[in-house]
């Protein structure tokens, strides 16, 4: 039954007053646009009640599905206690619960918790606080960040600065300072088989950068195991810690930025637990409030907390603080998340949901005409598409993806595209008919799309 909403009211204000982010709103206004109005389990509804399986977990966030009714009963709970209270010089109860359950992340090692209310802001914290502690302890030469090709950390002037995303952030080049980039290492695998994998080389220009530069540099910051926003590009397991050794070698700070990877994205709470590797900084955002709220954290070490101490006068403050950060209500959810999240891991059921995602993706994907690579790590997918002959390629402003993910609504899926990639990041707890769906109906958006666009490619 059609829900009974104003579509064309709602339709007329987006097109006269919003401007989407991230978006070409030439594109956006010249396409069909979709009007979400529910959320139930792993599906979106839209104003005139079709169901589209989330296959983007609305921007990577979503672990338990829409309109979970545990979590929204703690929401509902908090809301009855208190809605915000800020965290600058006080304190409120669900905050410090959830920094202690946060701590139990790295079995206390990273025992200090700085809560924001985004990704960008969480890895925003993680940078000053590396620079400030270099300062504090007499090291201020320690300046200098190095970070991985292809990085993504964010949108902000420092997060940007430390990224490698030319599409997103060569026009701010000019306002950005510089971060030392080392290679990424290649690998590739889907369903558990590894396709290709080299990381000899990423590792020993590390080492170089180190040896040379290390006196003048004060951290690392890495995505660990899939950088989301390069295209769900791998590294092989064991990596991680290799490259924690030689931070800790070159006494270089070591920032993972798992604001992607964490809470089940990798079938573990974080990757950083996966590899046995503790960071001196873990940011935390997207999952964290289970896709319901904006929040983030960046937890740290106790002597990174102490070198902070001192009189007023002495200057050690950190003096950094959101409105909303560490906001009661996606406190209370992020607890009430990770409650469900932990015997959902142990279960098994996000490694098997992983393997069947992995599977299907192989099974539909493999020999695909227009598919020229695709890879899979937990509930991380992603295929990239060609022209049949692969010495052509499409011209930009023909779409690939964002054709197929157009297509794909009609397939009952919502889907990013990313360039002429398709990425596949749906909520943690989706089921296993629901995995089938998404990469069946991405499939026929593929087939119906893809074929006709070939008259288009150029050598
Ligand atoms: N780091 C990573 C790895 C991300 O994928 C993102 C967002 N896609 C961010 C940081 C920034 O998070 P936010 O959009 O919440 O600022």
């Amino acid at each position: 039954m059609p829900l009974a909403y104003p579509i064309t009211d709602l339709d007329a204000s987006d097109c006269k007053h919003a401007w989407h982010p991230f978006t070409q709103m030439k594109e956006y206004l010249g396409n069909p646009r979709l009007h979400l109005v529910k959320g139930e389990g792993s599906w979106l509804i839209d104003a005139e009640g079709n169901r589209y399986l989330d296959g983007n977990a609305s921007v990577w966030t979503n672990v338990h599905g829409h309109n979970d009714p545990d979590l929204n009963a703690a929401l509902k709970a908090q809301l009855d206690q208190v809605a915000h209270v800020t965290l600058l010089g006080l304190n409120h109860r669900v905050a410090a619960e959830l920094a202690e359950d946060l701590a139990s992340l790295t079995n206390g090692v990273l025992p200090r918790c700085f809560f924001t209310d985004n990704g960008s802001n969480a890895i925003e914290v993680a940078l000053k606080l590396s620079f400030q502690y270099w300062q504090l302890i007499g090291q201020k030469e320690k300046r200098g960040v190095i970070s991985m090709r292809g990085a993504y950390h964010g949108d902000t002037f420092g997060t940007m600065s430390v990224g490698d995303s030319s599409g997103f952030h060569q026009r701010f080049a000019p306002w950005l300072f510089n971060a030392k980039i080392f290679s990424a290492p290649v690998h590739v695998e889907c369903a558990g088989q590894v396709q290709t994998s080299e990381a000899q080389a990423s590792l020993q220009e590390l080492e170089k950068i180190l040896q040379n530069e290390s006196k003048h540099v004060a951290c690392l910051i890495l995505e660990p195991r899939v950088q989301g926003a390069a295209g769900m590009r791998q590294q092989p397991a064991g990596f991680l810690k290799s490259v924690a050794a030689l931070c800790q070698r070159y006494q270089v700070h070591l920032i993972l930025d798992e604001v992607f990877t964490g809470f089940g994205r990798l079938g573990s709470l974080t990757a950083t637990e996966q590899e046995e590797v503790v960071p001196d900084f873990l940011c935390l955002a997207k999952g964290l409030a289970a896709g319901y709220l904006p929040l983030a954290a960046t937890l740290t070490k106790e002597s990174i907390f102490e070198a902070f101490q001192g009189d007023f006068s002495e200057g050690k403050t950190f003096f950094h603080g959101h409105t909303f950060s560490g906001n009661p209500l996606g406190c209370a959810v992020a607890r009430a998340s990770l409650k469900k999240l932990r015997p959902m891991i142990r279960s098994g059921q996000l490694t098997e949901s992983a393997s069947l995602l992995g599977r299907e993706i192989d099974r539909n994907f493999s020999s695909h005409p227009q598919v020229s690579g695709y890879r899979q790590l937990g509930l991380t997918a992603a295929i990239d598409f060609s022209p049949a002959d692969r010495r052509r390629h499409w011209p930009v402003d023909l779409r690939a993806g964002y054709q197929v993910s157009l297509a794909a609504r009609k397939y009952g899926l919502i889907i990013r595209p990313l360039a002429d990639s398709l990425l596949f990041v749906p909520p943690i707890a989706i089921k296993p008919e629901e995995i089938r769906h998404l990469v069946q109906a991405a499939r026929s958006a593929v087939d119906e799309v893809l074929p006709k666009l070939e008259i288009h490619s150029l050598s």
